[in-house]
């Protein structure tokens, strides 16, 4: 049977009116006073960063965001029978509420709909702390140790899951299909997993508006509008058993 990877970055959500935050030209990285915001040391020492966190967490669209038709089509083909993997550099978690089981995506920069304690690692729900914050705590702590929260999300600063990125080397390894989409593919390892999935073999096609730097290894190349270009070119790899990959 086919395994269809899918590495998804911010262009796949813009549909959903979701900013690019994180990328080289991402809103974090065009502002300094932002990015500070994001980055992990700077959060743990300074109660005023968190504050400015919170608000911004508050006000973030992310977590009023809906799937999009790429999302869709993404889960459908997985309906479909055809065995699927998402690898997504995004953290909006909107590829599983389109359908897509949990197990089958893996979030490499964690996901904004969590937050976590740094004291007990306990994980709990972004909404409850936002709804604490609405309620007029500035900077919630850990209701078990007291400790400082934070997004589920890995800050700069901070080291990538490496169970989530072994993982994801393993499916760029065995995938028959690797296609690139939503994202310039100019942040690591995430980038590399282009590279190694076209070493392995991989047919690589990569849907993006932009040039990306693995574009000379690509067998397919599509510019149009990821919110048409994907739902078309995911029905070439539709099975025909529903239900059981
Ligand atoms: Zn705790």
């Amino acid at each position: 049977m086919t395994l269809v990877a899918i590495l998804s970055g911010a262009g796949i959500s813009t549909d959903s009116g979701i900013p690019d935050y994180r990328g080289p030209n991402g809103l974090w990285r065009r502002d300094p006073g932002a990015e500070k915001l994001v980055t992990y040391d700077l959060y743990m020492t300074d109660p005023e960063i968190r504050r400015r966190s919170w608000r911004m967490r508050s006000d973030s669209p992310t977590l009023r965001a809906e799937p999009n038709g790429a999302h869709r089509a993404v889960a459908e083909l997985s309906r479909s029978g055809t065995a699927v993997r998402v690898i997504t550099q995004n953290v909006d978690g909107l590829h599983q509420l389109a359908g897509m089981p949990a197990r089958k995506v893996l979030e490499l920069h964690g996901t904004a709909r969590e937050i976590v304690c740094t004291g007990c690692h306990v994980r709990s729900s972004m909404k409850e702390a936002l709804g604490r914050v609405a309620a007029g705590e500035e900077d919630p702590r850990c209701l078990a140790c007291g400790g400082i929260l934070k997004s589920a999300t890995v800050m700069f600063g901070e080291r990538l899951d490496p169970e989530v990125l072994a993982q994801s080397v393993a499916i760029a390894k065995a995938c028959e299909v690797f296609i690139v989409v939503g994202t310039t593919l100019q942040v690591q390892p995430a980038a590399s997993l282009a590279g190694i999935a076209a070493d392995h073999g991989a047919l690589l096609i990569v849907v993006n508006a932009e040039p990306t730097p693995y574009d000379d290894r690509a067998h397919e190349i599509i510019r149009e509008p990821i919110g048409t270009a994907l739902p078309a070119l995911l029905t070439r790899y539709r099975g025909d058993r529903p239900d059981q990959n």
